[in-house]
């Protein structure tokens, strides 16, 4: 039996602990915070192959919403899945969010490529969907994309971890992995912050924003382009639930968050961020947010804040997430994606494959980790 260290059990790392174990392989996991606790829980967390650059991350995002459909049943049940469905619309302008892309060419290319989406007019949505959502004008033509909802992160890693130590085969340890040691150049064991040394097989690197860093330690630092976006996130609570779908608005973001609550962003909040951190997250950012929120969904106003906070996602900056091995370190492995949270599953579930059988899944065929070691 091999054994695998995964560093991070976040949506992606916890996944991949349960595919690999579900393979009989015994699984180290190693978490230097609460599992799911760090960007998956700030997470917009929402199932969407919206606004892609191009078809191929389309295509892979498309199948990890898919992906989750298949996870889900694994569970005798799956109460981190809200398959809502999604609701978009634009502004007078005819863009939605701070996207270039006219929205209805948006839609339009979407379909094209085979993505469900029907349209339905604002009063009908009012009447039929969302009573609570306040669209201006009112004739506003509304894009039903049924295909969305959003994800419980936290729930879901919480329960991808029990169901991976119900097969025996997962320990997990609260410490922060220090060093990834190698020998004769192939990974032999993981060293903790707590003094402990874990032998291993191979390695997932799944440590998330600190995913480049754990990479530099092992002295195979990521030289192409990491980016990184951060998104003021509030959490509200309301008096019962206002919301039935995640909402893409012209100037807001917003989606159930579990009973009584909502959590809302908006991409034109966002674009003004200027490096603001939890602590200081800026007054007037703060209000338009909840401006934005009050006027959209009139019901929020009688909300209260439970939750501030600024979300950073980090991730290679070509868009691609990096799964695979390293060819120049044996026994190395990336677990590393923008949308972390929609391709969890699937990254999951293809990488394990990979560990075991060396085979490539088609659609990551261009998510070497080698890409990124190449100078920019
Ligand atoms: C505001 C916002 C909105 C987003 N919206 C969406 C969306 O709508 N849909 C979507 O799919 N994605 C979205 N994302 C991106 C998505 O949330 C991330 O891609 C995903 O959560 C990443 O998961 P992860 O497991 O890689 O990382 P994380 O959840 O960050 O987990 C990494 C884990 O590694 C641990 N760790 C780090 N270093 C070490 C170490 N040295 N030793 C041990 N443990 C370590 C951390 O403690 C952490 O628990 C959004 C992100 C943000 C911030």
């Amino acid at each position: 039996m091999i054994t695998v260290g995964v560093i991070g059990a976040g949506a992606i790392g916890s996944c991949v602990a349960l595919s690999l174990a579900q393979r009989g392989v015994r699984v180290h996991c190693v978490d230097r915070g609460r599992p799911g606790g760090l960007t998956t829980d700030v997470s917009f967390a929402r199932l969407s192959a919206y606004q892609q650059p191009t078809y191929q991350r389309f295509e892979l995002s498309h199948t990890g919403i898919m992906e989750h459909t298949h996870f889900a049943g694994q569970f005798a049940s799956a109460p981190w899945r809200h398959p809502t469905g999604s609701l978009a619309w634009a502004g007078s302008e005819g863009t939605c969010g701070v996207s270039a892309r006219p929205f209805v060419a948006e839609i339009e290319r979407l379909q094209s490529w085979g993505y469900r989406i029907s349209w339905r007019d604002a009063a009908k949505v009012n009447q039929e969907l969302e009573p609570a959502v306040s669209f201006s004008p009112t004739q506003t033509p509304v894009a039903l994309l049924p295909e969305e909802g959003w994800i419980d992160g936290p729930g879901m890693v919480s329960s991808v971890l029990d169901a991976a130590r119900s097969i025996g085969e997962l320990t997990f340890t609260n410490a922060a992995v220090r060093e990834i040691e190698v020998r004769g150049e192939r990974v032999v064991a993981l060293r903790l912050d707590n003094g402990e040394r874990i032998e291993v097989d191979a390695v997932v690197n799944a440590a998330g924003p600190r995913a480049p860093a754990v990479a530099a330690s092992l002295g195979a630092p990521m030289l192409r382009g990491i980016a990184d976006r951060s998104s003021l996130v509030i959490d509200l609570v309301v008096d019962g639930d206002p919301l039935r779908h995640v909402l893409r608005g012209a100037e807001l973001h917003a989606r159930p968050a579990g009973p009584g609550r909502v959590r809302v962003r908006s991409e034109q909040v966002d674009s003004v961020l200027t490096g603001e951190t939890e602590s200081d997250l800026g007054r007037d950012n703060v209000e338009d947010l909840l401006g934005r929120a009050y006027r959209t969904i009139p019901a929020l106003k009688a909300s209260t804040v439970d939750q501030k906070r600024i979300g950073t996602a980090v991730f290679p900056a070509d868009g691609m997430p990096s799964v695979g091995p390293l060819s120049t370190v044996p026994g190395y492995y990336e677990a590393f994606a923008n949308s972390g949270v929609i391709l969890a599953p699937f990254i999951g579930r293809t990488l394990a494959t990979q560990i075991f059988t060396g085979e490539v899944h088609s659609l990551l065929r261009d998510c070497s980790p080698d890409r990124l070691r190449l100078a920019a």
